[in-house]
Protein backbone atom coordinates (compact mmCIF):
# COMPACT_ATOMS: atom_id res chain seq x y z
CA UNK A 1 0.00 0.00 0.00
CA UNK A 2 1.52 3.67 -1.23
CA UNK A 3 1.04 6.17 1.86
CA UNK A 4 0.72 9.73 1.30
CA UNK A 5 4.29 11.28 2.05
CA UNK A 6 4.01 13.97 4.99
CA UNK A 7 3.96 17.55 3.92
CA UNK A 8 5.08 20.79 5.86
CA UNK A 9 5.47 24.24 5.56
CA UNK A 10 9.11 25.35 6.94
CA UNK A 11 11.81 28.30 6.73
CA UNK A 12 15.08 28.07 7.50
CA UNK A 13 17.37 31.13 8.67
CA UNK A 14 20.50 32.22 10.10
CA UNK A 15 20.14 32.93 13.72
CA UNK A 16 21.51 36.19 14.38
CA UNK A 17 20.63 35.99 18.01
CA UNK A 18 20.44 32.48 19.28
CA UNK A 19 19.44 33.85 23.10
CA UNK A 20 16.81 36.60 21.89
CA UNK A 21 15.13 33.76 19.67
CA UNK A 22 14.75 31.38 22.56
CA UNK A 23 13.51 34.02 25.00
CA UNK A 24 10.99 35.72 22.22
CA UNK A 25 9.76 31.99 21.36
CA UNK A 26 9.28 31.51 25.51
CA UNK A 27 7.49 34.43 26.11
CA UNK A 28 5.06 34.05 22.71
CA UNK A 29 4.03 30.76 24.57
CA UNK A 30 6.23 28.06 22.85
CA UNK A 31 7.15 25.23 25.02
CA UNK A 32 10.61 23.90 25.41
CA UNK A 33 10.62 20.51 24.10
CA UNK A 34 14.60 20.18 25.42
CA UNK A 35 17.92 19.59 23.26
CA UNK A 36 18.31 16.79 20.77
CA UNK A 37 21.64 15.38 19.30
CA UNK A 38 21.15 14.66 16.19
CA UNK A 39 24.03 13.19 13.23
CA UNK A 40 22.62 12.50 9.65
CA UNK A 41 24.29 10.72 7.31
CA UNK A 42 23.15 11.69 3.34
CA UNK A 43 23.44 9.34 0.87
CA UNK A 44 24.73 9.85 -2.94
CA UNK A 45 20.95 9.27 -4.68
CA UNK A 46 19.69 10.74 -7.95
CA UNK A 47 16.22 12.41 -7.11
CA UNK A 48 16.00 14.12 -3.43
CA UNK A 49 17.61 13.10 -0.54
CA UNK A 50 18.32 10.34 1.39
CA UNK A 51 19.25 10.72 5.10
CA UNK A 52 20.02 8.33 8.43
CA UNK A 53 18.87 10.10 11.69
CA UNK A 54 20.87 8.87 14.29
CA UNK A 55 19.80 10.54 17.52
CA UNK A 56 20.39 10.19 21.29
CA UNK A 57 17.79 8.07 22.86
CA UNK A 58 15.47 7.24 19.56
CA UNK A 59 15.46 5.20 17.17
CA UNK A 60 17.44 5.78 13.96
CA UNK A 61 15.09 6.96 11.04
CA UNK A 62 15.74 6.39 7.36
CA UNK A 63 14.06 9.95 5.76
CA UNK A 64 13.26 10.32 1.93
CA UNK A 65 12.05 13.33 0.76
CA UNK A 66 12.03 15.68 -2.12
CA UNK A 67 11.96 19.31 -1.84
CA UNK A 68 11.72 22.43 -3.70
CA UNK A 69 14.18 25.55 -3.63
CA UNK A 70 12.25 28.46 -2.80
CA UNK A 71 13.77 30.12 -0.03
CA UNK A 72 10.64 32.16 1.57
CA UNK A 73 8.86 29.09 2.70
CA UNK A 74 9.10 25.92 1.78
CA UNK A 75 6.85 22.43 1.16
CA UNK A 76 8.38 19.09 1.47
CA UNK A 77 7.34 15.91 1.01
CA UNK A 78 8.89 13.31 2.78
CA UNK A 79 8.81 9.28 3.66
CA UNK A 80 9.98 7.96 7.44
CA UNK A 81 10.99 4.75 8.10
CA UNK A 82 12.32 3.30 11.28
CA UNK A 83 15.71 1.95 11.41
CA UNK A 84 16.31 -0.49 14.53
CA UNK A 85 19.33 -0.98 13.32
CA UNK A 86 21.08 1.71 12.25
CA UNK A 87 25.07 0.56 12.33
CA UNK A 88 24.29 -2.30 10.21
CA UNK A 89 21.67 0.01 7.38
CA UNK A 90 24.85 2.43 7.79
CA UNK A 91 27.09 -0.17 6.36
CA UNK A 92 24.54 -1.20 3.62
CA UNK A 93 24.15 1.96 2.39
CA UNK A 94 27.62 3.09 2.26
CA UNK A 95 28.58 0.16 0.17
CA UNK A 96 26.07 0.57 -1.74
CA UNK A 97 25.10 4.49 -2.34
CA UNK A 98 28.27 6.03 -0.68
CA UNK A 99 28.18 8.65 1.45
CA UNK A 100 28.05 12.44 0.15
CA UNK A 101 28.31 14.41 3.71
CA UNK A 102 27.73 14.02 7.24
CA UNK A 103 25.73 17.22 9.36
CA UNK A 104 25.96 16.61 13.10
CA UNK A 105 23.47 19.17 15.28
CA UNK A 106 22.70 20.00 18.42
CA UNK A 107 18.79 20.90 18.16
CA UNK A 108 17.09 22.73 20.95
CA UNK A 109 12.97 21.91 20.24
CA UNK A 110 10.13 24.03 21.21
CA UNK A 111 6.74 23.75 19.92
CA UNK A 112 4.53 26.54 19.36
CA UNK A 113 0.87 25.30 18.34
CA UNK A 114 1.66 23.05 15.58
CA UNK A 115 4.90 24.53 14.67
CA UNK A 116 8.07 23.04 15.31
CA UNK A 117 10.90 25.50 16.13
CA UNK A 118 14.32 23.81 15.98
CA UNK A 119 16.87 26.25 17.60
CA UNK A 120 20.28 24.67 15.84
CA UNK A 121 23.96 24.57 16.21
CA UNK A 122 25.58 22.85 13.38
CA UNK A 123 28.92 21.36 13.34
CA UNK A 124 30.78 23.59 11.30
CA UNK A 125 28.32 26.11 10.01
CA UNK A 126 27.09 28.29 13.41
CA UNK A 127 23.54 29.07 14.46
CA UNK A 128 20.34 28.58 12.47
CA UNK A 129 16.54 28.90 13.28
CA UNK A 130 13.86 26.42 11.52
CA UNK A 131 9.80 26.64 11.31
CA UNK A 132 8.27 23.45 10.47
CA UNK A 133 4.52 23.27 10.41
CA UNK A 134 2.90 19.70 10.03
CA UNK A 135 -0.04 19.90 7.78
CA UNK A 136 -3.10 17.40 8.56
CA UNK A 137 -3.98 15.13 5.34
CA UNK A 138 -5.60 17.16 2.69
CA UNK A 139 -5.25 20.62 4.50
CA UNK A 140 -4.46 23.27 1.94
CA UNK A 141 -1.65 24.66 3.99
CA UNK A 142 -2.76 28.26 4.25
CA UNK A 143 -3.42 27.88 7.65
CA UNK A 144 0.37 26.86 8.32
CA UNK A 145 1.77 29.55 5.85
CA UNK A 146 0.00 31.85 8.05
CA UNK A 147 1.24 30.21 11.68
CA UNK A 148 5.29 30.41 10.05
CA UNK A 149 4.37 33.85 8.80
CA UNK A 150 3.41 34.76 12.20
CA UNK A 151 6.52 33.12 13.87
CA UNK A 152 8.67 35.05 11.39
CA UNK A 153 7.32 38.46 12.07
CA UNK A 154 7.74 37.69 16.00
CA UNK A 155 11.45 36.56 15.53
CA UNK A 156 12.32 39.01 13.79
CA UNK A 157 13.65 36.42 10.73
CA UNK A 158 14.62 38.85 7.93
CA UNK A 159 14.79 37.93 3.90
CA UNK A 160 18.39 38.45 4.41
CA UNK A 161 18.69 35.79 6.99
CA UNK A 162 16.88 33.05 4.73
CA UNK A 163 18.87 30.31 3.86
CA UNK A 164 17.54 28.04 0.80
CA UNK A 165 20.02 25.30 0.92
CA UNK A 166 20.15 22.45 3.53
CA UNK A 167 22.72 21.99 5.91
CA UNK A 168 24.09 19.13 4.09
CA UNK A 169 24.20 21.60 0.77
CA UNK A 170 26.30 24.25 2.94
CA UNK A 171 28.81 21.68 4.09
CA UNK A 172 29.65 20.26 0.84
CA UNK A 173 33.07 21.98 -0.48
CA UNK A 174 33.06 25.38 -1.19
CA UNK A 175 34.41 25.89 -4.94
CA UNK A 176 37.91 27.01 -5.78
CA UNK A 177 38.00 30.66 -6.27
CA UNK A 178 40.49 30.81 -9.57
CA UNK A 179 38.44 28.22 -10.69
CA UNK A 180 34.83 30.16 -10.20
CA UNK A 181 36.43 33.35 -11.66
CA UNK A 182 37.76 31.65 -14.71
CA UNK A 183 34.39 30.39 -15.75
CA UNK A 184 32.47 33.91 -14.77
CA UNK A 185 34.82 35.34 -17.31
CA UNK A 186 34.80 32.93 -20.10
CA UNK A 187 30.96 33.29 -19.84
CA UNK A 188 31.34 37.06 -20.47
CA UNK A 189 33.27 36.05 -23.97
CA UNK A 190 30.38 33.72 -24.93
CA UNK A 191 29.11 33.77 -28.76
CA UNK A 192 25.60 33.19 -27.72
CA UNK A 193 23.74 35.74 -30.12
CA UNK A 194 20.47 33.30 -30.30
CA UNK A 195 19.91 31.81 -27.17
CA UNK A 196 21.36 35.21 -25.34
CA UNK A 197 22.29 32.44 -22.88
CA UNK A 198 25.87 33.12 -21.84
CA UNK A 199 27.94 30.09 -20.10
CA UNK A 200 31.12 29.80 -18.87
CA UNK A 201 32.62 26.16 -17.58
CA UNK A 202 36.03 25.79 -16.03
CA UNK A 203 37.20 22.41 -14.97
CA UNK A 204 40.08 21.78 -12.41
CA UNK A 205 42.61 18.62 -13.09
CA UNK A 206 43.64 16.58 -9.90
CA UNK A 207 46.75 18.05 -10.78
CA UNK A 208 45.84 21.63 -10.16
CA UNK A 209 45.65 22.76 -13.71
CA UNK A 210 42.78 24.75 -14.53
CA UNK A 211 40.96 25.52 -18.49
CA UNK A 212 37.73 27.33 -19.38
CA UNK A 213 35.94 27.31 -22.32
CA UNK A 214 32.34 29.14 -22.94
CA UNK A 215 29.52 28.18 -25.46
CA UNK A 216 29.32 28.88 -29.27
CA UNK A 217 26.40 28.87 -31.40
CA UNK A 218 25.64 29.03 -34.92
CA UNK A 219 23.04 30.11 -37.09
CA UNK A 220 23.03 26.59 -38.08
CA UNK A 221 21.73 25.76 -34.71
CA UNK A 222 22.97 21.78 -34.29
CA UNK A 223 26.43 22.86 -34.98
CA UNK A 224 26.67 25.09 -31.64
CA UNK A 225 28.36 23.35 -28.91
CA UNK A 226 28.38 23.54 -24.95
CA UNK A 227 30.92 25.60 -22.65
CA UNK A 228 31.47 21.94 -21.15
CA UNK A 229 33.10 21.23 -24.21
CA UNK A 230 34.79 24.24 -24.99
CA UNK A 231 36.53 23.64 -21.57
CA UNK A 232 37.25 19.72 -21.99
CA UNK A 233 38.86 20.84 -25.55
CA UNK A 234 41.64 23.36 -23.72
CA UNK A 235 42.24 20.98 -20.99
CA UNK A 236 43.06 18.01 -24.01
CA UNK A 237 45.03 21.08 -26.04
CA UNK A 238 46.78 21.41 -22.58
CA UNK A 239 47.76 18.10 -21.80
CA UNK A 240 44.39 16.41 -20.63
CA UNK A 241 44.69 15.13 -17.28
CA UNK A 242 41.65 13.77 -14.86
CA UNK A 243 39.26 16.37 -13.22
CA UNK A 244 38.32 16.78 -9.86
CA UNK A 245 36.42 19.79 -9.63
CA UNK A 246 33.97 22.06 -12.06
CA UNK A 247 32.66 25.37 -12.25
CA UNK A 248 29.43 26.13 -14.76
CA UNK A 249 28.53 29.89 -14.50
CA UNK A 250 25.78 31.82 -16.31
CA UNK A 251 23.16 34.55 -15.32
CA UNK A 252 21.46 32.04 -13.24
CA UNK A 253 22.46 28.49 -12.04
CA UNK A 254 22.67 26.00 -14.94
CA UNK A 255 22.94 22.46 -14.54
CA UNK A 256 25.25 20.50 -18.02
CA UNK A 257 23.38 18.78 -20.68
CA UNK A 258 22.43 15.37 -20.77
CA UNK A 259 25.48 15.56 -23.27
CA UNK A 260 27.87 17.31 -21.54
CA UNK A 261 27.84 15.12 -18.33
CA UNK A 262 28.56 12.39 -20.13
CA UNK A 263 31.67 14.09 -21.86
CA UNK A 264 32.64 15.41 -18.34
CA UNK A 265 32.28 11.30 -17.43
CA UNK A 266 35.09 10.41 -20.14
CA UNK A 267 37.32 12.63 -17.65
CA UNK A 268 36.08 12.23 -14.19
CA UNK A 269 34.95 9.84 -11.61
CA UNK A 270 31.76 10.21 -10.00
CA UNK A 271 32.98 11.89 -6.90
CA UNK A 272 34.56 15.10 -8.84
CA UNK A 273 32.52 17.97 -7.18
CA UNK A 274 30.45 20.34 -10.09
CA UNK A 275 29.56 23.46 -8.49
CA UNK A 276 26.29 25.90 -10.50
CA UNK A 277 26.89 28.84 -10.12
CA UNK A 278 24.70 32.31 -10.78
CA UNK A 279 25.21 35.87 -10.79
CA UNK A 280 25.37 36.03 -7.12
CA UNK A 281 27.57 32.73 -6.28
CA UNK A 282 27.61 29.16 -6.40
CA UNK A 283 23.56 28.14 -5.74
CA UNK A 284 24.38 24.08 -5.56
CA UNK A 285 26.96 21.77 -5.28
CA UNK A 286 26.47 18.53 -6.59
CA UNK A 287 28.83 15.47 -8.00
CA UNK A 288 29.25 14.08 -11.36
CA UNK A 289 28.17 10.61 -9.83
CA UNK A 290 25.01 12.32 -8.98
CA UNK A 291 24.22 14.27 -12.15
CA UNK A 292 25.18 11.14 -14.23
CA UNK A 293 23.60 7.92 -12.26
CA UNK A 294 24.05 4.51 -14.43
CA UNK A 295 26.76 6.56 -16.85
CA UNK A 296 27.75 4.39 -19.43
CA UNK A 297 32.22 4.77 -19.51
CA UNK A 298 34.92 2.20 -21.19
CA UNK A 299 34.04 0.34 -18.70
CA UNK A 300 31.45 -1.15 -20.71
CA UNK A 301 33.04 -1.33 -23.97
CA UNK A 302 33.78 -5.32 -25.17
CA UNK A 303 37.32 -6.65 -24.52
ZN1 LIG B 1 25.99 20.55 -22.89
Amino acid sequence: MTREPRRNVELKAVDRDPAATLSVAIAAGARDRGTLRQRDTYFGVPHGRLKLREQEGAVAQLIAYERPDDPAVRLSRYHLIEVPDPETALAGLTATCGVRVVVSKARRLLEWENVRIHLDDVAGLGRFVELEAVAAPGADLGQERRKVDRLRELLDIRDGDLRAGSYADALLPAPDPELLRLARAVAMNAYAPYSQLHIGAAVRTEDGRRYAGANVENAAYPQGWCAEASALGAMVAGGGGRIAEVVVASSHAVTPCGGCRQKLAEFAGPDAVVHLAGAGGVERTTTLGELLPLGFGSADLPG
